[in-house]
């Protein structure tokens, strides 16, 4: 027989009967773990020590009793079987003791139904434990249920299969401010739409079991709600349904606020788009005004731009014709109108008080609501006005009228983009007219100059003819009066011969203005062929001074001449007439008892480099001009005459430019300030230029007469003079 183990809490004062009952216990297969008390006190400490099968007690005893002992057991709480083993029992012990919970009874002296009593009780203890547990986890798990189920942020209902209200969470109860029992029994529909007529839809969505798609708001509740339904059974719907009604109030503020932020940033695009658009200032405000009209739901409005000092009418949409009419400026002493030409915004939703006469009148006409106004503004200056209004007296709440001024603002760049578009436009526009005038003109030029080309070779040819015609009869002229003058032996008084001289002279005037014109025309008809040979510049110029010595003389003129000694490569005859006229000029513009100096050099392009500026002024193209040159030969012609106004210097090279008064013209070719054909130095540019040369006139030293340069090109090279001959060198 295998052995059980048993806790025993003995309540007995003699050892003697505890001893025969554990004899009897062990007979019966227990292995005993006991202790064995007989006061109250005692007792008490032991069940709070340790843990116990069972308590088996006598029923009286002399400080303690079984009654007494059932008590202490009651009050502890704990569940122990009790079963009396008493000497002698009377009725009414059996029924005290009975009373006062004890499982069992037995005599002492007969304990034959020990064993069997004990193991129906720890069976019975066993199965009372077991159950205990059970309700206990029972409670437990409603207790969890029910705190989830209040705990859910959503609405959660059970109904019965007719929709009547079975059981709710708290949630219910604190949306309609009331108590479980109230709701209890009462219609799902009933509660949520009171006496208004529920939608088809809402609490009848048990048959496809989805979540409904849509939100919904319920008379009952303030704010948005969606709402589930679940059948409680699975398949069956006998059993009733569970609503869930979900609070998405938040999410729909979040989906309206969203809404907004889309629709003003997709207005604020729109602007924006326009930006690049090319269509004119009127057009695109006309656009952009639909574009509010059609994002913000407006309903009328208009844009003014400054003209000069006043607000006018630019652009409107939906304006009544004579809400137009009367609204063409806006009126300055308006106090809302002087507020948005400072650069603020103004708001309102009433007409009186803010517009006056027609405006106003016209105003309530056409049914004008809420309006505002806003500056169109370019960094600090307001450009216009744009002004917008509903038909509804809802004032524009403070984000309306951010976006609105964002808007603005845009507008205000849109609108000044467009406008100076516009007015560039006009200009190019007017820009292509003049280029067409000046084409046309230009047309015209040309023809003229055509015109004037083929006249000029009409007069080239006349002048080299009539020169022609003319040269030989003067040649036949000068050859006789030489003749008359010199060798006829006539006999002249004085007055006859100086009158012959005179001839003489005004005829050899004539011939050298001939020669000149001569010159000219074959220059213009052919260019100038020239042939280049070594030529000693300053032996041609003494050579040239040698023939003037006459005037020289008179007007006590020194000239001077110093040479590098070097020949240049040039066609003699072409320098020689270069020189003359240089000389004379120098002459001419000479007063009596003043100086000439003749310099010849060899000069580097590196010192024209600091007179570039200078030079630009006769020829434009330097120093390109004289590229791939390395070496020049440069002739300074300076006088202490009467200069050259700078204005002046390089239209002197001009053909005819100085021929001045014609009361000069008898003067000579050498008397002071005496005036020539005008031709000299166009000549001398025109056979400098034919060399690859250079010629220009500065002021001489001190600012006094001029320095006319000529620059030879050393293209052949240098040509040294010949070994043992004298350079004339310095005078
Ligand atoms: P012209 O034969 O009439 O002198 P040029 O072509 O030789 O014509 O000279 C043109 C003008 O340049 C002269 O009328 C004179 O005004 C000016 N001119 C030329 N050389 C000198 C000079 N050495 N000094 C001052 N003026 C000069």
């Amino acid at each position: 027989m295998s052995q059980k183990n048993l806790r025993m809490l003995l309540v007995e004062d003699s050892e003697d009967d505890a001893l025969l009952l554990l004899r009897e216990l062990c007979r019966g297969g227990y292995n005993v773990e006991y202790e064995r008390v007989d006061t109250g006190p005692a007792m008490k400490d032991a069940l709070v020590r340790r843990e116990w099968d069972i308590v088996i007690s006598d029923y009286r005893m002399p400080t303690f009793s079984a009654p007494a002992a059932l008590n202490l057991l009651k009050r502890s709480g704990l569940d122990l079987p009790v079963i009396i083993v008493s000497g002698k029992i009377g009725e009414d012990m059996l029924v005290e003791a009975m009373r006062s919970g004890a499982h069992d009874y037995l005599i002492k002296g007969n304990l034959s139904r020990l064993i069997p009593a004990i193991e129906r009780e720890l069976r019975e203890a066993a199965e009372r434990r077991t159950r205990r547990r059970a309700e206990q986890s029972i409670r437990q798990g409603k207790m969890e249920w029910e705190a989830a189920f209040d705990a859910v942020s959503d609405i959660v209902v059970l109904t019965d299969p007719q929709g009547t209200i079975i059981r709710c969470n708290n949630k219910l109860i604190q949306y309609f401010h009331t108590t479980y029992n109230e709701v209890l029994g009462r219609k799902l529909i009933e509660l949520f739409y009171g006496e208004s007529e529920a939608p088809d839809c809402i609490f009848r969505l048990c048959a496809d079991l989805k979540p409904d798609e849509e939100d919904v708001r319920f008379p009952q509740l303030p704010g948005w709600f969606n709402v589930s339904c679940y059948p409680m059974h699975p398949t069956e719907s006998k059993h009733g349904y569970v609503y869930v009604i979900k609070d998405v109030t938040g999410r729909k503020r979040l989906e309206e606020e969203k809404r907004l932020t889309d629709r003003e940033l997709l207005t604020l695009y729109a602007v924006a788009f326009r930006l690049n658009s090319r269509r004119g200032s009127k057009r695109i405000m006309v656009d952009l005004l639909s574009q509010l009209h059609h994002m913000l739901q407006i309903d009328f409005s208009c844009i003014h731009l400054m003209d000069k000092d006043s607000l006018a009418l630019s652009a409107s949409l939906g304006l009544t014709r004579e809400f137009t009419a009367a609204f063409r400026t806006l009126a300055k002493e308006w106090a809302w109108v002087r507020e948005v030409l400072d650069g603020r915004s103004v708001k309102s939703d009433e007409i009186e008080g803010h517009f006056a006469g027609e405006v106003a009148e016209a105003a309530e006409t056409m049914g004008m609501g809420a309006w505002c106004a806003l500056p169109l503004k370019i960094g600090s200056s307001v450009i216009g006005t744009l002004f917008i209004s509903h038909r509804s007296t809802r004032n524009y709440t403070d984000r309306e009228l951010f976006l609105l001024n964002s808007i603005a603002n845009q507008m205000a760049v849109l609108i000044e983009n467009h406008t100076l578009y516009d007015r560039m436009k006009e200009q190019n526009e007017e820009l292509l007219r003049s280029r067409r005038a000046l084409r046309e003109n230009l047309e015209e030029v040309k023809r003229a100059n055509i015109e004037l080309g083929r006249l000029n070779d009409v007069k080239n040819n006349f002048i080299g003819m009539a020169s022609h015609e003319l040269k030989t009869p003067l040649t036949s002229v000068i050859g006789g009066l030489q003749f008359l003058i010199n060798y006829s032996g006539l006999e002249m008084t004085p007055e006859q011969k100086e009158m012959l001289l005179s001839v003489y002279e005004g005829v050899s005037q004539l011939r050298g203005i001939v020669d000149d014109l001569l010159s000219i025309s074959r220059i213009e008809a052919t260019g100038f062929a020239i042939q280049k040979r070594p030529v000693r510049l300053a032996a041609l110029c003494r050579e040239v001074r040698q023939t003037l010595v006459l005037p020289l003389s008179e007007r006590e003129i020194e000239v001077t001449i110093e040479d590098d000694p070097c020949s240049v490569p040039a066609d003699e005859g072409f320098c020689r007439l270069v020189i003359r006229n240089l000389l004379e000029n120098a002459i001419k513009f000479t007063p009596d008892g003043g100086r000439i100096t003749i310099t010849g050099r060899l000069a580097a392009p590196d010192e024209l480099a600091a007179q570039a500026d200078e030079l630009r002024f006769f020829y434009r193209d330097f120093p390109e001009n004289i590229t791939g040159v390395d070496a020049f030969y440069r002739l300074d012609v300076a006088d202490t005459g009467v200069g050259i106004p700078r204005e002046e210097r390089a239209r002197i090279f001009d053909k005819f430019y100085g021929v001045g008064d014609i009361a000069y013209h008898s003067s000579g070719k050498t008397g002071f300030m005496s005036k020539g054909s005008g031709l000299g130095l166009s000549i001398v540019k025109g056979i400098i230029d034919a060399h690859g040369g250079m010629v220009w006139v500065f002021p001489g030293e001190e600012g006094v007469g001029s320095v006319f340069s000529l620059l030879f090109p050393l293209d052949n090279a240098c040509v040294m003079p010949r070994r043992g001959a004298t350079g004339p060198g310095k005078e």
